[in-house]
């Protein structure tokens, strides 16, 4: 059955993985879809300069993959075709945390794909591009959203094509996809509307990235490696993954100062000193391919746009303009994919209301709260650090120690070990350690109080 448009036009702000899920998104209820993107846009699988993030191990979590999926039926072949590496979730990467060097290596029953954010992007661009309703519009950088006068509503944009010409386009519905989303908040400030209170999550996290041919003597127990250090004292930690071409991609970091260098020597130094060998010993006679990248997160952003008690019309922030996650986590690829798969329910929902753009904003705002409820409080571990700077919650301690019983739980029980990777992946919610049963064995494990290392 045909759907039913909603709009003549929408334009997308941006061509990162939250703008491209949502025009793949869009593109059945409105006539046309805008994708305004300032860089130029290549095209192979290569790097850019909006999306500097890019030069480092970006891993796709199964419900992004899954998001992908549905999005863009038969995408998870469209990796394979550009040469992702298979993984089996739980098998084939080599997680070594405290107590667990390694952490028990299980075949759970999941595929998931190794392969590098620009391949990964580029092959959601293709899928978008595909739709004859979508254009992408690469050198333009949108420098206004517009309204109409009473700040109502929210009518297009204003931007610089490749020439440095200024040039406005209409539009029924604009999606903030720019990644920092300055655009949506400078026109809440125009407007003299409040901005969204942010909760923050100070972590200064510092990552470097090299990239290394994979040696023909390469381990052949695992395929990547995850390393965690022994928090609080050591914030260290690195994960290697496999990319296409017969790589591996290396990504080390650090925490409040103790981040590595930008040279070839300083990072061979800083991967020799993480708490296991591991990853320094595959990479030490490995031929790098690619010059030291590095990256600084200060911190993990929230805004709670859900708690305005109004929004302009027609105006929608989505990914990182939302929520920008700790990337030690790998959560904000599959957030944006997943908040994508929302807009399109939202948009079948509201199909038949007299004004479905007016209500689009303030559900989307209230009914992703459920999605991100779980990766933020991932991105809340981070407390186990005492130099985290923000609101620490009073029962962190309690959830430390919940997590230390539910690890030891895992290590020995393949079904608690599938369930954790399942909240871990964003299939469950964290709401799925509340069961009862589970609930009981957690606590008796707290209860015999063994003495455990913490988590990294
Ligand atoms: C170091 C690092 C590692 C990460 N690792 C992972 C990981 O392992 N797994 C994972 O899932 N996520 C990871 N992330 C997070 C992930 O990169 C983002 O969450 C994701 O890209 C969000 O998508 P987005 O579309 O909101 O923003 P982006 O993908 O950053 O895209 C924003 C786009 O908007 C464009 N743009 C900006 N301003 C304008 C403008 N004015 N006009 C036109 N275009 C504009 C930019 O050029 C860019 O193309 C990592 C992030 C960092 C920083």
């Amino acid at each position: 059955m045909a759907s039913t448009r909603i709009g003549k036009q929408a334009v997308v702000i941006g061509a990162g993985m939250g703008g491209l899920t949502a025009a793949g998104a869009l593109a059945d209820r409105f006539d046309r879809v805008v994708v305004l993107e300032r860089d130029n846009l290549p095209s192979e699988p290569a790097h850019r300069a909006g999306t500097p993030q890019a030069r480092h191990v970006h891993g796709l979590l199964l419900s992004g993959q899954r998001a992908l999926n549905e999005l863009f039926p038969g995408f998870e072949q469209d990796l394979v075709r550009a040469g992702a590496v298979l993984l089996r979730v739980g098998l084939d990467v080599r997680v070594e945390r405290p107590g667990y060097d390694p952490f028990p290596q299980r075949d759970l029953g999941w595929f998931g794909y190794a392969v590098s954010r620009p391949t990964i992007e580029h092959a959601v661009r293709q899928r978008v591009e595909s739709f004859a309703n979508i254009t992408l519009r690469p050198r333009c950088r949108v420098r206004e959203i517009s309204g109409t006068p009473n700040g109502e509503s929210v009518t297009g944009v204003r931007y610089e094509n490749g020439n440095g010409a200024g040039e406005t386009i209409g539009a029924d519905l604009v999606v903030d996809a720019s990644g920092r989303g300055t655009l949506t908040l400078d026109l809440l400030r125009s407007l003299g509307r409040p901005l969204p209170e942010e909760t923050t999550i100070g972590i200064d996290l510092g990552y470097a990235t090299s990239v290394y041919s994979v040696p023909d003597d390469a381990p052949t127990d695992w395929k990547g490696v995850m390393t965690f250090g022994q928090a609080p004292q050591n914030s260290r930690g690195g994960l290697m993954l496999p990319l296409e071409g017969n790589r591996w991609m290396v990504t080390i970091g650090g925490r409040h100062g103790d981040v590595p260098p930008g040279d070839e020597e300083g990072f061979l130094a800083y991967a020799k000193a993480l708490r296991t060998p591991t990853i320094y010993n595959a990479i030490s006679h490995a031929k790098r391919m690619d010059d030291v990248a590095r990256y600084g997160f200060p911190e993990s952003v929230r805004r709670h746009f859900e708690r305005l008690d109004s929004f302009p019309r027609g105006l929608l922030p989505i990914g990182d303009a939302i929520c920008r996650f700790n990337p030690v986590y790998g959560q904000g690829m599959s957030v944006a994919a997943l908040e994508a798969s929302l807009l399109q329910r939202l948009l079948e929902r509201f199909e038949n209301d007299g004004d479905p753009i007016a209500g689009l904003a303030p559900t989307f705002f209230a009914e992703m709260q459920a999605l991100i409820e779980t990766p933020w409080s991932v991105a809340m571990l981070d407390f186990a650090f005492p130099d985290t700077r923000g609101q620490r919650p009073a029962d962190f301690e309690a959830t430390l120690k919940f997590g230390i019983a539910l690890t030891q739980l895992a290590a020995e029980d393949p079904a608690v070990h599938k369930l954790t990777l399942e909240v871990q992946h964003l299939l469950k919610p964290r709401s799925a350690y509340r069961d009862p049963a589970l609930m009981q064995r957690v606590l008796a494990r707290m209860a015999e109080a063994r003495p455990v290392p913490a988590p990294g």
